[in-house]
């Protein structure tokens, strides 16, 4: 075969596909990574913007998330903490309240218990979300608001509970998967307040980018090739070409499709992907939302406030205090409706909680109309769970699916993407193994 071969083609550099290569390049075959954009690291990217370098992506991690925390032993990475809130802001039933932390917690609490008091028994194992299948077929017809509605809460437990989950589904729950939320509970030991932890309090000191470049560093004799879009996968009788949309070939063995669930269509693929595949990626993942930043004057002190998803700015928390004032980092549930680069737009939505606040300047990417990602972190639809997991996890001969969005623990966050490479890699090492065997 010609030097031009690659044992696997990866398609995509986020965390997924350059875990995947550093899997399989340890068991030594040839790989190459073609990646559209021209950096690595998709989802997470750290840019330097208002002054900073920003995680305008996936930022927090915990040691909750087996797979990321591993990884950053591994690397002698160092973690820091975001500022402790001490102050809450909050909307419900259209009036501006604030308190603690704790009494905001504690309005939450009755709410988030009723809401999740089934979890234990559907999430028995959460690294094997479809254990008692039996049983989540028959609630996975559910979304998280319409199991909010049936638990009839006070509308202030509703509006508070209803908010957080908005932020953690990025988007409005009408669609949002209760068994998503089961899942999720399950992982951090139905502790419910873990889960906003670990998605909002420790970071890497040095970034993302440092971590997923460790791990790319160790996928020693990879071949990276930015800015290359793929436009084709191809089945042949010896493998797969992979054609970008300048008219460039790659050949290989086997392909690993390293990508979001939403972008998965994007790409032709000869034969077509299964029917169920092709299906899960045109419903696509449930977020709608965006990340912003904004470098503010006018606090002193650490706080978060959290609003109802028809809010433009669902979620804010301080990121940095300092003598001019700080760094406000926040989401949305809708990317149409803020546009994060407009001071006065930004402004005006945070001046609901905090009157006096000036924003001097922001900043934002907006994930959902990229078309490397068309949306933000995925978790997952209704339905989604049992109808698509298990075959979007499945391989097509030599032709594998590899992301944070397929995996089985931690879906939606870098944790689940070097999850779903760890293990995607030992498949195709596996799949590459056998097709030598064969082959001799
Ligand atoms: C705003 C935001 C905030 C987040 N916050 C957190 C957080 O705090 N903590 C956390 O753990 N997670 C968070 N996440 C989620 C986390 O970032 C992702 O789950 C994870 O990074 C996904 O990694 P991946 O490798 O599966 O996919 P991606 O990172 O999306 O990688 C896919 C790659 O494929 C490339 N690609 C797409 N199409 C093509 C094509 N046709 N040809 C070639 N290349 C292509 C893309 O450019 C990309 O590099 C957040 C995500 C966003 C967007």
């Amino acid at each position: 075969m010609s030097n031009n071969h690659y044992d696997v083609i990866i398609i995509g550099a986020g965390f997924a596909g350059v875990t995947v290569a550093r899997e399989v390049c340890q068991q030594g075959f040839r790989s190459l990574i073609l990646e559209g954009r021209d950096r690595i690291g998709g989802r997470t990217w750290v840019a330097h913007r208002l002054g900073h370098d920003l995680e305008l992506g996936g930022a927090w991690v915990h040691w909750f998330q087996p797979h990321v925390w591993s990884e950053i032993s591994r690397y002698g990475l160092k973690v820091t903490a975001s500022p402790k809130p001490e102050k809450a802001y909050w909307i419900t039933d259209g009036k501006q309240y604030e308190g603690t932390l704790d009494e905001w917690y504690e309005k939450m609490e009755e709410g988030m218990k009723q809401l999740l008091k089934d979890a234990r028994k559907h999430f028995p194992y959460p690294y094997d979300p479809l254990r008692e299948f039996k049983g989540l077929k028959k609630i996975d017809h559910m979304s998280v608001g319409e199991k909010l509605k049936e638990l009839e809460l006070h509308k202030e437990t509703f509006d508070l509970v209803y908010s957080l989950w908005a932020l953690h589904f990025n988007s409005t729950l009408e669609e949002a998967g209760l068994t998503q939320a089961y899942r999720l509970a399950a992982l951090v030991g139905h502790n419910w307040k873990l889960i906003q932890e670990t998605a909002s309090v420790y970071k890497l000191s040095d970034g993302t980018k440092a971590l997923i470049k460790s791990i790319l560093n160790d996928a020693k004799g990879a071949n990276l090739r930015l800015s290359t879009i793929v436009s084709k996968v191809e089945r042949t009788s010896t493998g797969y070409k992979v054609g970008t949309i300048e008219g460039n070939e790659f050949t290989s063995t086997s392909v690993v499709a390293a990508l979001p669930l939403n972008a998965l269509n994007n790409i032709e693929f000869k034969p077509k992907l299964s029917v169920k595949k092709r299906l899960a990626a045109s419903e696509k993942q449930a977020s709608m939302g965006f990340k912003f930043w904004a470098r503010v004057r006018g606090i002193t002190t650490p706080f978060i406030l959290l609003a109802p998803a028809d809010q433009k700015i669902n979620y804010a928390q301080v990121e940095e205090l300092n003598d001019e004032g700080g760094l406000i980092v926040g989401f949305g549930c809708d990317s149409t409706k803020l546009n994060m680069e407009n001071q006065a737009e930004v402004t005006k939505e945070l001046r609901k909680f905090i009157p006096d606040i000036e924003v001097l300047d922001c900043t934002g990417h907006d994930w959902i109309a990229d078309p490397f990602s068309l949306g933000t972190w995925a978790m997952l639809k209704k339905k989604q769970l049992t109808e698509y997991l298990l075959e979007l996890q499945k391989e097509e001969a030599g032709l594998f699916i590899a992301g944070s969005d397929y995996a089985n623990g931690w879906a939606g966050f870098i944790d689940g993407a070097i999850e779903s490479g760890i293990t995607t890699g030992k498949n195709v090492a596996k799949y590459l193994q056998k097709n030598q065997n064969t082959n001799r």
